[in-house]
């Protein structure tokens, strides 16, 4: 818009005629032309009066629309244009411009304004409603509005006392200039400014008034803006974080491997922190010395068992939070303390490549700390899991030794006690063949245990060596019914047998099959009071055959079901407790029927009966 047509410029017009009507009554004028003058003066002051409330009205329904707009939009960029324009039009401008400072300062604050790296443009705007690249402005205005925190207009930048010496004000030929503080909470975030270099058009006091209103609704808006952005931001941050931890606690409790835990653990200290080389370090059982149990393939060689880093591992511990560890001797490292149930276990490390300092971030020391509190509690199951595994190795090892050591003399004194029976060594009395007789059952019930335990130890030490083949279950069920019948006759219980025993083959190890089969019926027999019935069901599964053995015994309760495969388990039924056993030959039954591709389970309703089944490959898995 042409400047000569601005409602300011009209305005002073009628100023100059104002004038010009009064100096012409001084002059000896006839009576009508002094009312003709004196009827012009009223109506310029009428149109001047009508001009102000017009411009006036205009600011005001600009200021509305421009806030109303702020308000509602999300879209800032667009509405700071259309603030920018709103004001150049309005004052006459030749150009605007909308200039943020990075760092908030407060008003009064001494700056050091550097317009390309403390200022940031936000919007650049010429009269023609035209988006402008160059940024031609005087940093000594806008240094002295943001310093003061009060808005300046000047309508001769050039000669304007303030403003002499300014480099850009000579250089861009800079004339009217009006500059209003963006503040927003206390503080200056930017300026408003536009200006004139060509038009002679003069800025006012009432020009300055409408700029300031527009910074501060352009204020508010960046602020909300910023503020809005700030706490998306830090929401997302925090998502994001809490995505992280949930992965590292997925990957952390997925298995108890140790050597995995701690690849996991180093490898999102790395990540999570950007460092370069990650280790951890853990106190050997003298709870003085550190040995290092996992590194990240270069760290530093001295860092390392040698205890370099012992008394500032002592320090995080006791200040009980992750520290950074200045770069000195080494790079610079942050240190995470390591608790295993509350007590200090050692640190987690990580460290930069090279000798420069600053190098970690707060969030990477805290990304530390929630990461070393995840690892301590992985590591510490991973360790007790390693324990009981080697514990349950060497108890294999020992029942192996024992078992093995036993079986020799077990056979001398059942040999010698069946000789001295039959009258070997001369003639025994009924009360010697009752205690030799005692002497038998005794042994034959270790003998059970020694097998039982060997079998255990090698079955947890993969020793157990399985004769497989494809065979027929006729065999097999033909052997053990006919070396248990006479226990279900003496206790008068019917034994049925059911299915395709002669059609069905099965790939498994024929003697573990009589195993596993004669722990089932002899346990139903014992445990099924007289006259009760057991029948042994064999049927087709799909690839599998299934053997159920079901009872009308004591049944099982819950609470049992739950421990019935476990070592040594054996009910506090009297019952059961009647019956001789070592509750040992389920767990072994159902090793023996996994091992052999198979899977075991039961069914039971205490006091009315129970079904035990196994189920067996029809055929060789792997051919
Ligand atoms: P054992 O029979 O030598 O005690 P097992 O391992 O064969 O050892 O069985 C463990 C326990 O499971 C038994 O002591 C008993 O409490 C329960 N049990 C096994 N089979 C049956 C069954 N058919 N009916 C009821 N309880 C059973």
């Amino acid at each position: 818009m042409p400047s000569e047509l601005k409602p300011t410029t009209i305005q002073s017009l009628i100023a100059s005629l104002h004038l010009a009507l009064e100096r012409l009554q001084s002059y000896t004028l006839p009576a009508h032309a002094h009312l003709a003058i004196q009827n012009c003066i009223q109506q310029a002051e009428g149109l001047s009066d009508a001009l102000v409330e017009d411009i006036e009205k205009n600011r005001l329904a600009a200021l509305y629309k421009v806030s109303q707009a702020l308000g509602t939009t999300l879209d800032l960029d667009k509405v700071l244009t259309q603030v920018m324009d709103a004001a150049i039009e309005l004052t006459g401008a030749e150009r605007g411009f909308l200039i943020l400072i990075g760092n908030e300062v407060s008003a009064g604050e001494p700056l050091d304004l550097d317009l390309s790296d403390d200022l940031e443009l936000r919007t650049a705007r010429s009269y023609l409603r035209e988006t402008i690249k160059t940024v031609e402005v005087s940093k000594t205005v806008i240094r002295t509005v943001i310093e003061t925190g009060e808005g300046v207009v000047t309508n001769d930048a050039q000669t304007d006392p303030r403003f002499t010496g300014s480099d850009s004000v000579f250089f861009y030929a800079l004339r009217s200039v009006i500059c209003a503080p963006l503040k927003a909470r206390g503080s200056v975030i930017g300026v408003l400014y536009i200006d004139n270099r060509v038009h002679k058009s003069r800025f006012t006091e009432a020009d300055l008034g409408l700029l300031n209103a527009f910074a501060g609704q352009a204020a508010i808006a960046i602020d909300n803006a910023r503020l809005y952005t700030n706490t998306d931001k830090a929401l997302s941050d925090r998502v994001a974080e809490l995505e992280t931890l949930t992965e590292i606690d997925r990957e952390l409790n997925e298995c108890l491997d140790y050597d995995r835990i701690l690849d996991t653990t180093m490898h999102w200290m790395l990540k999570g922190t950007g460092g370069k080389k990650s280790w951890i370090a853990l106190y050997n059982p003298d709870g003085r010395s550190l040995r290092l149990v996992s590194n990240t393939k270069e760290t530093n060689p001295q860092l390392l068992p040698d205890n370099s880093l012992y008394k500032e591992i002592e320090e995080s511990i006791k200040g009980q939070a992750p520290c950074i560890i200045p770069a000195g001797t080494r790079p610079e490292c942050i240190l995470a303390p390591l608790y295993f149930s509350g007590k200090p276990a050692g640190a987690l490390g990580v460290e930069w490549s090279d000798w420069e300092p600053g190098n970690f971030s707060e969030d990477a020391v805290k990304f530390s700390g929630r990461l070393a509190s995840r690892a301590a509690n992985a590591i510490e199951n991973a360790c007790l899991y390693l324990a009981v595994q080697e514990a349950n190795q060497e108890k294999s090892k020992f029942v192996s030794v024992v078992t093995h050591e036993l079986r020799l003399p077990m056979t001398y004194i059942k040999g010698y006690a069946d000789l001295m029976r039959a009258g070997a060594v001369g003639p025994v009395n009924e009360q010697q063949v009752s205690f030799l007789n005692i002497i038998r059952n005794n042994v034959e019930r270790m003998s059970v245990l020694v097998s039982d335990l060997s079998d255990i130890s090698r079955l947890e030490t993969g020793r157990l060596q399985l004769k497989l083949s494809l065979f027929g279950l006729n065999g097999q069920v033909d052997e053990v019914v006919t070396s248990l019948r006479p226990r279900f006759e003496e206790k008068h219980q019917v034994l049925e047998i059911n299915g395709l025993v002669g059609d069905l083959q099965v790939y498994a190890d024929p003697s573990r099959v009589i195993q596993i089969l004669s722990n089932l019926l002899s346990n139903a027999c014992k445990y099924t009071p007289e006259e009760g019935k057991v029948s042994l069901n064999i049927s087709s599964q799909g690839a599998l055959v299934r053997l159920e053995v079901t009872d009308t015994g004591i049944g099982i309760s819950q609470e049992d079901q739950e421990k019935l495969f476990s070592q040594f388990f054996r009910s506090d039924d009297p019952a059961v407790r009647e019956q001789q056993g070592w509750g040992l030959g389920l767990n072994i039954a159902r090793s023996l029927a996994e091992a052999m591709g198979g899977q075991m389970g039961v069914r039971s309703v205490l006091k009315e009966g129970s079904t035990f089944w196994f189920t067996l490959p029809k055929e060789n898995p792997v051919s």
